[in-house]
């Protein structure tokens, strides 16, 4: 090993230069991680493949420039020298630094880091009197050189520099190294690779036109981070999270705060931001920090329903007075994500002469981005994927570049990409079976418990699942004063090895996505359809919980937990095995083709199990009862499949009683395995947590549940859940759904977090009433549950299982937990927003005027300053409907109760809204059906929304009977129907003209099942539907 001195020259974030000297230590040996090493080189880790072409070594200012290039999986065979790494991080921040580190670590990556530095005779020092770009360029070309050697040049070596004197200085040398500039790269070398070169482009524009800024300032100077962290520390300025107001993005934002890191500790509220020059270029979602104004500056939210606006989870009333006020005076942390836009229109560019142009945010609460470009005009009526590069201080708009193209606004695709990107999910494919390779387990050599002739399984499922991952059994022990009781749950960590490609994009996606007319699964169908499946009659494997209880009182008197080999004997539905316990005649086709003794005698059997089933569930249903769970409303249909799985219709639950009974086994069996996992590992078990919920949330169910004579007792989950079972309206039962519903609304999130970062008494789990609470029973459609197994494995000391120090410790497990919650937070919003984007698509060629369709009976739910937020049964939806308009005029009734618009005043009281015009005094009242219109608010830039206008304060008296529940198609489906057959018809014609590429059917099976949603509703009755879609759209 040999010393020398490393010096580097820092910039430090205030702008002062710093001169830093390092010891630094070369070796002979440095691993080289290339698949043909002759060397022996110690390479243990990630390696390059072995079938490259050639080895790439991309120039220090290409790895800064355009490391977003180099993302392409595509790419293959990368090296990045750690010259190219550290100026990453001394250049573009941590962000971008642990991005690139994390593309070193992902084994999807076909790239590696070569430590040049500390391999002796690639690394060179600096030269007296050599620039920085100069030296570093020697070191990656010194770099390539050896490893072309070390290789004995069995593969071409590439050096790729946008440095033109670079080209021309070493192609001169002849050392068997290609030099060429990023352009001829892409061309030369990946020719059949559109999209790297639009990007490349693209970025390369971006970076042009970065020099042309003008230099006049718009916005003060943020403060250098240290001068932050200080202030933060202390208390002179407070960090958190900027906050968008979507409806008035422009002018007001608030800065959520972050917990521990204040210290201002007079402050319990958010902190308001008025305006632009006070936002000073923070972007939402950036973590920022903030300097209060004086008090006497301060100022209050607006208040008013504005256009377009939904339900909002603040309580409201206190949102007009003065609050904390701030600015902007630094940025802590950027949260840039990839941003929709749309182009102006010709006519809006026309006027300037610079390619440059102001694209508008598809989200309406970041700011126009600033893009160089030649094709918008040919784009403008596009949506187009952007990133943001830099908001300087002398501009006023960020500028960015695009990405790529999503295609035409308003078609069907565009606008599902578009929900998906907004929502940073990122879908690929994963690798798929085929004839001539089929994928297949092995045959296992390890010990299983085998209940194949021990034990009657079955599972019930809604109809036409596919993906089964549970199962049940139950029977009486020899003595009659036991039962068992045992779940089997598809044992998929046993098919997905931790670590692996398969578990890493599982890891990715998190969750199964479910939109309004296709689903994005998270494992490849081989396993979640097949091998993972415990279909009916094949050999599977499980994870199963298995409870001896006291026949009596249904104690648990023994547990077991373990790997088992089963063979389900019946797939049910839910009809199905709820006729058999109503001694219902019914068809089950698992013995059809038995003869008649023999069928009878299986018949019974099976009864027998689901009555002992029902039996059991009853008990353990009643024991949470005892300790508060609630009934929430959340489910409202639930789908029904032909032989094709496609959704016929979907119905209004009936609520049989077979779905509580499996809904209660599965909450059994998760918490008994949380009870498990948290026992052995206190610190880092991943557990499901619902904290309760804030009282003052439950204002608006309250005075609601009052304007109907209904006291609803907040103080704890047990006296919400009783006093919500007493507020029912025998004429009206949309009363007690709305007002479960309401209930919902005030509800926190429930959310994965690691036991060891909560107090071991805090993990009480509010909705379900239980101590301790995870998710084991669904592993193929959630990733918490494929963790969940490993640790109940691990817990077990089944396989050879990591110990608790291999496990993920507790920060790592919350960094995952993190994760999860965030991607299922936006698989929620996806779903709400195609909902939504159906709903628009439904309405958009019905006149609103003449098409009966258009008008529907709604509910007033909630009362607001200017309007009232109305619910449609017939469709599902919700949304705001104004007494007041733009022009001042208010909505008021003649004397047949029609509505018409005139000059007046608007009273709001707890439970009703009245208009006085020059007719008299209109009345709106909280849970009064309304006869509203809807029609379609197109939007160039944005999503399309659904516009609500009162025709009448009175009910609308339907012609059609399909407004009563009852068994037909109900509106919602009927609308995604609809709009799908039109999208494919549409596409259909596309292809006949174009005969375009269609996707393998592999890679459609994979990333577009149009296949129903009906996981979505069988998971809200399992989670007893703490998380309302809707209400998760609440945001500041
Ligand atoms: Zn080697």
């Amino acid at each position: 090993m040999i010393k020398t001195e490393k010096i580097f020259h820092l910039k430090s974030s205030r702008g002062r230069k710093l001169r830093v000297v390092r010891e630094h230590y070369l070796r002979d040996h440095v691993p080289c991680y290339s698949s043909h090493c002759q060397a022996n080189c110690d390479n243990d880790g990630k390696l390059l493949s072995e079938d490259l072409t050639h080895y790439v070594f991309p120039d220090v200012g290409v790895v800064v420039d355009y490391q977003e290039v180099l993302e392409f999986r595509e790419l293959r065979g990368v090296v990045f020298t750690q010259t190219a790494c550290h100026a990453v991080q001394h250049s573009k921040g941590r962000r971008q630094y642990n991005r690139l580190r994390n593309l070193l670590k992902d084994p999807r990556h076909d790239c590696i880091l070569f430590a040049n530095e500390f391999q002796q005779y690639a690394y060179c020092s600096r030269e007296k009197g050599e620039s920085q770009d100069k030296w570093h360029s020697r070191c990656v070309y010194s770099a390539a050189v050896w490893y072309h050697d070390h290789l004995a040049g069995v593969k071409p070596v590439v050096m790729v520099t946008e440095d033109v004197s670079a080209v021309a200085q070493y192609s001169s040398l002849n050392s068997g190294i290609y030099i060429v500039s990023m352009q001829e790269y892409l061309q030369n070398f990946w020719p059949e690779l559109q999209a790297p070169q639009d990007l490349y482009c693209s970025v390369s524009q971006a970076l042009q036109e970065k020099g042309s800024e003008g230099t006049e300032r718009e916005y003060t100077e943020h403060l250098p981070l240290e001068v932050l962290e200080a202030g933060i520390k202390s208390g002179r300025y407070i960090q958190g999270t900027l906050h968008v107001n979507k409806h008035r993005a422009q002018n007001e934002a608030i800065v959520r705060l972050e917990g521990s890191s204040n210290k201002n500790t007079d402050l319990n509220s958010d902190v308001l931001v008025c305006g632009g020059k006070s936002r000073n270029r923070a972007v939402h979602g950036d973590t920022v920090a903030v300097e209060l104004l004086p008090r006497s500056e301060w100022s209050g939210r607006a208040m008013a329903l504005s256009e377009g606006q939904g339900e909002d989870k603040t309580p409201e009333g206190t949102q007009s007075q003065p609050m904390p006020t701030g600015c902007v005076v630094g940025i802590v942390q950027r949260n840039w994500r990839d941003y929709v836009v749309t182009f102006p229109t010709k006519e809006d560019t026309q006027s300037r002469s610079s390619r440059r142009i102001l694209a508008t945010p598809w989200d309406q609460r970041i700011p126009k981005i600033r893009i160089s470009t030649q094709q918008a005009d040919a784009l403008q009526d596009h949506r187009v994927v952007v990133r943001i590069d830099s908001w300087e201080s002398t501009s006023l708009y960020p500028n960015g570049h695009s990405v790529r193209v999503l295609g035409p606004a308003g078609e069907l695709e565009t606008e599902v990409q578009t929900i998906l990107i907004e929502n940073c999910v990122h879908l690929r494919e994963m690798p798929v079976t085929s004839p001539e390779n089929p994928w297949r387990a092995d045959v296992e050599a390890e010990a299983r418990r085998d209940l194949r002739d021990s034990h009657l399984v079955f599972s019930i499922d809604p109809r036409g699942c596919e993906d089964v991952d549970d199962t049940l059994s139950v029977r009486s022990l020899p003595g009659g004063e036991r039962l068992e009781l045992a779940v089997h749950i598809a044992d998929v960590t046993h098919f997905v090895p931790e670590g692996s490609l398969t578990d890493l994009e599982a890891r990715a996606r998190a969750t199964t996505y479910y939109l309004a007319d296709r689903r994005y699964d998270m494992l490849p169908a081989v396993l979640s359809g097949d091998l993972c499946s415990l279909l009916g009659g094949v050999d599977r494997y499980a994870m199963s919980v298995m409870w001896e209880l006291d026949a009596r009182t249904m104690a648990v008197l023994k547990v077991w937990y373990g790997r088992t080999v089963i063979r389900s004997s019946y797939q049910l539905h839910y009809e199905l095995a709820q006729a058999l316990l109503n001694g219902e005649p019914a068809q089950v086709p698992e013995l059809t083709q038995l003869d008649p003794v023999q069928r009878d005698s299986k018949l019974a059997q099976l009864t027998q199990a689901l009555e002992m089933l029902t039996h059991v569930a009853r008990h353990l249903r009643a024991q949470r009862d005892r300790g508060g769970a609630l009934e929430l409303e959340g489910v409202e249909v639930q789908a029904q499949l032909d032989e094709d799985k496609n959704i016929t219709a979907l119905v209004p639950r009936q609520p049989l009683e077979v779905h509580e009974t499996v809904a209660e086994c599965m909450i059994h069996a998760n918490h008994w395995v949380a009870r498990k996992i948290q026992e052995t590992f206190p610190q880092q078990a991943l557990l499901r947590h619902h904290p309760p919920p804030r009282q003052e949330f439950f204002c608006q169910l309250v005075d609601s549940a009052k304007a109907r004579g209904f006291t609803i007792n907040t103080r704890s989950n047990k006296d919400l859940a009783e006093s919500l079972d007493q507020a029912v309206d025998p004429k009206d039962p949309l009363v007690n759904r709305l007002l479960r519903v309401m209930a919902t609304q005030a509800m926190s999130n429930a959310l994965y977090v690691s036991t060891g970062s909560i107090p071991q008494d805090q993990c009480y789990h509010y909705g379900l009433a239980l101590d301790r609470y995870t998710h084991f029973t669904s592993p193929i459609r959630r990733y918490a549950d494929v963790v969940v197994h490993r640790l109940l494995a691990a817990a077990l000391g089944l396989d050879q299982a990591p110990s608790s120090k291999a496990l993920a410790s507790n920060r790592e497990l919350e960094v995952l937990a993190r994760h999860i919650n965030k991607k299922n937070q936006a698989a929620q919003r996806t779903q709400k927003l195609s909902t939504e984007l159906f709903q628009c698509l439904y309405f958009k060629d019905k006149d609103p005027l003449t098409d009966p369709c258009c008008v529907a009976d709604g509910v007033v739910y909630s009362i607001r300053a200017n309007g009232l937020l109305v619910f449609m049964p017939r469709y599902g939806l919700k949304g705001a409907v104004y007494v007041k308009n733009r022009e001042g005029k208010v909505v008021s009734t003649g004397q047949d109760g029609a509505c018409e618009w005139q000059s007046g005043s608007v009273h709001r009281y707890p439970d009703h809204i009245s208009t006085v015009s020059s007719t008299g005094t209109t009345t709106f009242s909280l849970f009064h059906h309304i006869t509203v219109r809807i029609s379609v608010q197109s939007s160039r830039c944005h999503s399309d929304s659904l516009r609500l206008e009162v025709l009448s304060n009175t009910p609308h008296q339907s012609p059609e009977p399909a407004d009563q529940p009852g068994p037909q198609p109900q509106g919602r489906t009927r609308l995604v129907q609809e709009v799908v057959r039109l999208a494919e018809a549409t596409q259909q014609a596309q292809e006949k003209a174009a005969q375009g590429k269609r996707p393998s059917r592999e890679e459609r099976a994979f990333c577009q099942t149009k296949e129903p949603n009906l996981y979505a509703l069988l998971e809200e009755v399992r989670e007893l539907a703490l998380m309302d879609p809707q209400a998760c759209g609440a945001e500041a």
